[in-house]
């Protein structure tokens, strides 16, 4: 039944469902550990015969509803949740390669994944090769090679807002026969589900829209349970695991193998589980991610409408707005909004960019985007401030550019704070 709600039922009511008498909000469980009747009955968990929770890091039942939801909404077999969007990163591509395997992955990714990716992958020896995700499908299939396991790209970049191309990635995923990854923090299933466009793991930072209040960091990674891993580039996946007692996740978990060998041996291994309250707030954000996308979305628009007629500002990017190079994907992939984060230049560039940012009011200068609060960040002085300019050109930033994460305040008030800062700017 749940599987049949729409997505804004499945939001605030699809991760947990009371029996008689039962609490009717999801209870925090604020326990590391289980009791057992027997030893018998444990060693049936340790064993992954019964399913049930033994350890807070491999699961907990508040963070299991959250996963659940997640999966729901996403339309996945099951999820993982995580302590921050970037473990939720390293978990899912090392769920799949080791050393001496490759990865592809779009260039236009949040500055953290571009930096995981050609410094620790590199030092773990998984070489990643990053793509312009305007090449063709040709182009990116031909950077393929044989131990390359998984595409990997963002539904909406951050900070380029650029949309992939959903087809034209899983095209690639289809002729080398790798899962597609997708990173959908800045879309959410509110917007996008790109289990349905072809990708096979979506992953998110759920610090983001999500949590939606900017209170807790934590990731999820969501498995679509659509990928045939036992085509020979997988043996983690099906050959037996000795530190399992030799099971084959494919043999004994079928389409979930994928996310329990996440939850199993990774999370068992590497241990950055989220904390039980952290999943109890972040189910409780995600209750109102539907109302919040639309009018983040609302206030985007409206934000890049104002800021494209204005004489102050150079530019302004924004895949909902008519005219903008990704105008047309938007809509293919997102028709009930463009998400809620932007970015424009003021006239006068990079100076003009830290006179206007400092002369907010009401919008606020943070390191964070995708919360109920505005803010805004000028990368070339914050994120990419080691960059030279031309080094900041070439990977898409300009000096000038403004990143504004646009909230679900009243529209007006944000161009009134806009109209005062721009004055002061003169
Ligand atoms: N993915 C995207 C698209 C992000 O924007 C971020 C953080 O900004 C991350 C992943 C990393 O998430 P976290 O900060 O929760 O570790």
């Amino acid at each position: 039944m749940k599987e049949d709600w729409n997505i804004e039922t499945q939001a605030v009511q699809g991760a947990y469902w009371p029996e008689n008498a039962e609490p009717r909000v999801l209870p925090l469980i604020q326990s590391t550990t289980y009791r057992y009747d027997t030893c018998e009955e444990l060693a049936k968990v340790f064993d992954l015969e019964q399913e049930s929770h033994m350890y807070t890091r491999l699961s907990n039942p508040t963070t299991d509803s959250f996963e659940k939801k997640m999966a729901l909404m996403e339309g996945g077999v099951g999820a993982l949740a995580t302590s921050s969007g970037m473990s939720a990163t390293v978990l899912a591509f090392l769920n799949i390669a080791q050393a001496g395997d490759g990865i592809l992955a779009s260039s236009t990714i949040y500055g953290g994944s571009f930096t995981l990716f050609a410094t620790t992958f590199k030092n773990l020896g998984i070489e990643v090769i990053l793509f312009n995700p305007e090449l063709s499908a040709e182009e990116i299939i031909a950077l393929g090679k044989p131990n390359t396991k998984a595409i990997f790209g963002e539904t909406i970049g951050n900070p380029l807002v650029n949309v992939i191309d959903f087809d034209k990635f899983s095209k690639v995923s289809k002729a080398l026969d790798i899962p597609f990854i997708v990173d959908n923090t800045f879309a959410t299933a509110a917007l996008c589900k790109p289990l349905e466009l072809g990708a096979n793991i979506v992953i998110y930072s759920t610090s983001k829209y999500i949590d939606g209040h900017a209170s807790v960091l934590g990731g999820i990674v969501v498995d679509g349970g659509n990928f045939n891993w036992d085509n020979g580039k997988f043996p983690g996946l099906v050959e037996p695991d000795e530190s399992y007692h030799g099971i084959s996740y494919t043999n004994r978990f079928g389409t979930s193998a994928y996310i329990v060998k996440a939850r199993v041996q990774l999370m068992r291994n590497m241990g950055m589980a989220p904390a039980p309250f952290n999943s109890y707030l972040m189910n409780l954000g995600s209750e109102t991610l539907h109302l919040r996308m639309e009018r983040h979305s609302e206030n985007a628009l409206k934000m890049a409408k104002y800021l494209k007629n204005h004489e102050m500002c150079d530019w302004v990017k924004y895949p909902g707005l008519e005219g903008n190079q990704y105008y047309e994907l938007a809509q293919r992939y997102l028709p009930k909004g463009a998400s809620g984060v932007l970015t424009f230049g003021v006239k006068g560039g990079r100076d003009a960019a830290r006179k206007f940012i400092n002369a907010l009011k009401l919008v606020a200068l943070v390191t964070h985007v995708a919360d109920v609060r505005s803010c805004v960040l000028q990368p070339a002085s914050t994120t990419q401030r080691q960059l030279s300019d031309e080094e900041l050109i070439a990977c898409g930033v300009s000096p000038d550019m403004i990143r504004f994460s646009v909230g679900i305040e009243n529209a007006d008030d944000l161009i009134a704070d806009f109209e005062q800062a721009f004055a002061r700017c003169k």
